[in-house]
């Protein structure tokens, strides 16, 4: 955490640490940090609210969470948890602990719950059990900041893309996870997200591991 140029944003992860090496997800930790920080610095209209594409157990909610109320903005987390594609069984991220006896279906909703308890993220965090895209399309108004962590197919990420990016605000931010410029290290529609992005307007202004982070401009 010494690296982050934010103290306050620094001690209030280094706060986290124990529930952020306990709580389940694939958010790695420098990834994580310059999510937070990216937020924590995006002073464009703190009035307007964040938007999480991607729940999952709350692990990168955890990162945006602690900006958020260190900012006085509210961060809506959106996700039907039931899980990706890649998250049912038979798939490399299937976590047999998360199907819930009774439906056969993942879920992740309780985990989720439990960590924005222990995070003490409640007064911040609007936790949004839904389809992204059928949100997104009667979702009305502005947003300062969007992280797009939802399904990596090529259905669904176009169509998060299409229902949220038009939504952020000028000098607003997009971030977009699992960007993998080689296709054997991961799926490519994140990365096609990304490129769009650039030739819509946006400037990228961070990137760390799979995370790439841009900025709206004015045209
Ligand atoms: N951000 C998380 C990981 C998200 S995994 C972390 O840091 O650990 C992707 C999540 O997207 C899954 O929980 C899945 O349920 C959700 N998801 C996939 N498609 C979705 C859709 N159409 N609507 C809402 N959520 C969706
Ligand atoms: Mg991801």
């Amino acid at each position: 955490m010494d690296q982050i140029e934010y103290p306050k944003l620094g001690s209030e992860l280094l706060a986290k640490q124990e529930l952020i090496r306990a709580t389940k997800g694939f958010m790695p930790p420098d990834e994580g940090v310059s999510l937070a920080t990216a937020l924590y610095g995006c002073n464009a209209a703190t009035e307007l609210p964040a938007i999480e594409i991607g729940s999952y157990a709350g692990l990168s909610t955890i990162y945006l969470g602690v900006a958020a109320q260190l900012q006085g903005r509210v961060l809506l987390s959106v996700d039907h948890h039931h899980g990706s594609e890649e998250n049912q069984e038979g798939w490399d991220y299937h976590d047999p602990a998360l199907k819930d006896p009774v439906s056969g279906k993942i879920d992740t909703l309780y985990l989720f719950r439990r960590t924005i308890e222990l995070a003490a993220l409640g007064d911040t965090v609007i936790i949004v059990v839904a389809n992204s895209q059928k949100y997104g399309s009667t979702f009305n108004g502005e947003i300062g900041f969007l992280f797009i962590d939802g399904g990596h197919g090529h259905e669904q990420a176009q169509s998060d893309y299409e229902s949220w990016v038009s939504k952020i605000t000028v000098g607003g931010l997009l971030a977009i996870h699992d960007v993998f410029l080689d296709p054997s290290l991961g799926g490519q529609e994140p990365y096609h997200l990304y490129q769009r992005s650039l030739s819509e307007g946006f400037r990228e202004i961070t990137a760390q591991g799979s995370l790439r982070i841009m900025r709206k401009g004015s045209r």
